[in-house]
């Protein structure tokens, strides 16, 4: 008889003869502690839940194709994503609501989260927008507290309009968003029917090294639909789940949604005259003064498999970003550079990029290791740097982003080792000891530095050479080194000459 290709296993991966009674002294009990396949059920089943996500809970997503269509964003952007016309990329994009809770209701008034993944060759690109353009606070230390007020009142576990409008009354600033949520996009009809928006100021830099400032839209081609309070009532009564139902519905039915694609650009010269801080999350930049610029669709046009592994532990970030597209000194995004990663971290675990929704298409290759539930991320290579191994993963200095003026500042990675004397210290130290102690110590350090490979011997000699003469002659009689040699093998650096 051909082997069943279903056959049912512990997830020891032990087949399993009855899975419906459980095993007992007798057919009235008692259970035995022995019948592990119920206990493994039993305590995967306590297991199942991570935590919610405190914002942005409840949430639908889909596998989508993105396709530039127009590539004059390469003369801003080196993103290799937008490199030609035709050139596509695959994504995923996850709606939600805010303020509710995983089992909330997806028909609510409420914000939309538009988290959209790029999969790009080099690295995952994440615009984790919303579908407004403006949010309710633009300093991140407001917005924990604005996030309590859209939650349960810690005594009544209610939420309470009392505690929304007694924030949003002492915060004006949060009126742009307001009149939006509360205007008729505030219940869009379905997640097919609303825009996108990256909302913060983003940067993008080119080939040159220019830099533009720059916000993202993502604008329905199927149309802006809305329903009002009523409808909303109504389709809330009879389905909770109206908007998962509709994008997973419209998917399998092969009517895929598609978006298309826009950025503002606006120059460093512009931004010093703009009437408004254009790195402010509450205010927009006029359609008329920074035209909308075509970059490409965005088509979503499959549905998950499995909606934990691949909606529920989907963790965006703004922090996940690819060379050509840079960040600004908008407050907000500088706080989600951190908090995005952060929150995912502790929601899904420290190897969240390790999950095949999350993990970027392209090699990754770094030195962080090990952590709940690694799969070997870095296998035997080392895991340190610098380091001196010729296959081991290396820094790309074309990749480096353009320095950011800002005020009497750049802002860039300065070099922390040039304009810095190592050695004067370090030598004053070694001529306060005596002659024992400077023994003592060349022994120490041959002792230990003796069991290293010889050419990392001679690079630290060098070192202890620059600090005081003496110094370097008394490591090196304890390594066996003899200087008139390695002297004789040095370019006039210092450093070994490698034939
Ligand atoms: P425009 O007249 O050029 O733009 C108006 C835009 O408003 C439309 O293009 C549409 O954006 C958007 N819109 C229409 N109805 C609503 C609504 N009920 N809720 C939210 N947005 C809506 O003027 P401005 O560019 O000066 O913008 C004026 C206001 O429009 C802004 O204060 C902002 O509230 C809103 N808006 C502006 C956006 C921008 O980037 N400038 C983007 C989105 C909204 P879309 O085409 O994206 O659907």
């Amino acid at each position: 008889m051909a082997e069943c290709p279903y056959k049912l296993t512990t997830a020891d991966g032990a087949p399993i003869a009855d899975n419906q009674n459980s095993l007992t002294a007798g057919p009235r009990g008692p259970l035995l502690m022995q019948d592990v396949q119920l206990l493994e059920q039993m305590q995967a089943f306590n297991r199942e839940r991570i935590p919610e996500r405190v914002v942005h809970a409840k949430g639908s997503a889909a596998y989508g194709t993105f396709t530039v269509t127009n590539d004059e964003i390469r003369k801003y952007s080196k993103a290799k994503l937008f490199s030609k016309v035709g050139k596509q990329t695959e994504t995923f994009l996850r709606f939600s609501t805010v303020a509710g809770e995983r089992g909330a209701a997806d028909a609510e008034r409420d914000v939309r989260g538009f988290a959209l993944k790029f999969y790009t060759e080099e690295g995952n690109w994440d615009m984790v927008g919303n579908n407004t353009p403006v949010f309710f606070v633009r300093d991140p230390h407001k917005f924990q507290m604005f996030i309590h007020t859209q939650k349960r009142d810690p005594k009544t576990n209610v939420r309470d309009m009392n505690m929304q409008w007694d924030f949003w009354s002492l915060c004006p600033e949060s009126l742009h968003q307001i009149t939006i949520l509360f205007s008729d996009r505030g219940i869009p009809a379905s997640y097919r029917h609303l825009n996108g928006y990256g909302s913060h100021t983003y940067s993008l830099y080119n080939e040159k090294g220019e830099r533009v400032w720059c916000k993202f839209h993502f604008k329905t081609d199927q149309g802006i639909h809305n329903i009002t309070d009523d409808e909303s009532a109504e389709l809330i009564s009879r389905d909770r789940e109206s908007h998962q139902r509709d994008l997973f519905d419209s998917i399998e039915r092969g009517d895929f949604p598609t978006w298309t694609f826009f950025i503002q650009v606006m120059t460093e010269d512009q931004a010093k005259s703009f009437q408004w801080n254009p790195f402010d999350l509450t205010k927009v930049w006029p359609h008329a003064d920074f035209p909308l610029i075509e970059v490409g669709r965005l088509e979503l046009n499959r549905n998950p498999e499995n909606y934990f592994a691949e909606v529920e532990q989907a963790s965006f970030s703004p922090s996940a970003t690819v060379s050509g597209i840079g960040f600004s000194p908008d407050k907000m995004l500088q706080a989600r550079l951190m908090s995005y990663a952060d929150a995912h971290r502790y929601r899904v675990g420290t190897n969240y990029h390790q999950l095949p929704v999350n993990k970027p298409r392209c090699p990754v290759m770094h030195y962080q290791r090990d952590g709940v539930m690694s799969t070997g991320q870095g296998g035997s290579s080392p895991n340190y740097f610098p380091n001196s191994h010729d296959d081991a993963p290396k820094d790309s200095p074309e990749y480096a982003e353009p320095a950011m003026p800002l005020g009497d500042v750049t802002v860039d990675r300065h070099d922390s080792r040039t304009d810095h004397d190592d050695y004067t210290q370090a030598g004053n130290l070694y001529r306060m000891f005596d002659d024992a102690h400077r023994d003592r110590l060349a022994k120490a350090i041959g002792g230990a530095l003796g069991q290293a490979r010889r050419e990392i011997q001679e690079r630290q000699l060098c070192h202890f050479f620059r600090a005081d003469e003496d110094y370097g002659r008394r490591v090196a009689k304890e390594l066996g080194i003899d200087v008139q040699a390695l002297m004789a093998g040095m370019g006039s650096g210092g450093e070994r000459r490698h034939s």
